[in-house]
């Protein structure tokens, strides 16, 4: 069992323009085993509470804490939050010129792991997760994120998720992009990892279209970098119905 908790956070991020506030005091408990999703309209600071769970260094907390079994997550790298057995899905998205599929997802379990798997239940269990995402086994010999399609990247993301093994992942915008039948692949991946080792997920969202496939137990609508109200798998489908207006001041539509 591990808990994430992060309690009152408070987020600036630098711009040309100044020091601008974006979380304004966020709360949220996830524990492994349950599903969180987060919604809410385009600019509303979800994909900043992403990054800074993930430790990305534009994003400055002023105050609150995030901790993980009581674990200040806030003081560790990124290399220390993915050891505690954090998922961050945006973590390695750049290419990584001359570093295979195959090689870089065993030095990233190595390092989470902190010994090298065995080389034989590695490459059966590289085969066989990549056949449950329905991908080709050429694939794991490709040069990481060079060239990927939109598709591919996501189930790279979720090949990570399968072989890594982590206690809670932060999957931000993981539906965006892909068609039906990645998106299904995707889900699966997702569903799986919940199932076989009690995954805590954190689904970052802006549509109710992912939440058909990874059903959420919690439903959290953050508006102006606030958690405006919360509720179980119904918000998502008032959310479908009525979208997020009535969380905007009058006469405003979403960005
Ligand atoms: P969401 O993921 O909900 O669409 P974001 O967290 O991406 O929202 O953005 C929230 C607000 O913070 C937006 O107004 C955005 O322009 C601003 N913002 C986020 N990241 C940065 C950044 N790196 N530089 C400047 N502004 C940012
Ligand atoms: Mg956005
Ligand atoms: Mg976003």
């Amino acid at each position: 069992m591990s808990v994430l908790e992060i309690r009152d956070l408070h987020v600036t991020v630098e711009t040309d323009a100044g020091i601008t506030p974006i979380l304004n005091g966020v709360t949220l408990t996830i524990r492994t085993g349950e599903t969180h999703a987060i919604m809410g309209p385009n600019g509303s600071g979800k994909s900043t509470l992403a990054y800074t769970i993930a430790g990305h260094p534009k994003y400055n907390v002023t105050s609150g804490s995030i901790t993980l079994d009581g674990e200040d997550v806030l003081a560790m790298s990124v290399d220390e939050r993915a050891r505690a057995g954090l998922f961050l899905a945006m973590q390695y998205p750049v290419e990584i010129p001359g570093v295979t599929v195959t090689n870089f997802l065993r030095t990233a379990k190595t390092a989470i792991d902190g010994e090298a798997p065995s080389i034989r239940t590695w490459t059966k269990d590289v085969k066989s997760a990549m056949k449950n995402l329905r991908m080709d086994s050429k694939f794991a010999q490709r040069n990481v994120n060079e060239g990927f399609s939109g598709g591919e990247k996501k189930r790279h993301e979720i090949l990570q998720l399968e072989l890594l093994k982590p206690q809670i992942a932060v999957l931000d915008e993981t539906d965006s992009g892909l068609d039906v039948d990645a998106l299904k692949v995707v889900s699966e991946g997702v569903n799986r990892a919940k199932a076989e080792s009690n995954l805590g997920v954190l689904l970052i969202t802006h549509y109710t279209r992912i939440l058909r496939y990874i059903h959420p137990d919690y439903v959290h609508v953050m508006v102006g970098g606030r958690i405006v109200e919360e509720g179980g798998p119904e918000l998502a489908d008032r959310l479908e119905d009525e979208g997020y207006d009535r969380y905007l001041p009058e006469g405003e539509e979403e960005p």
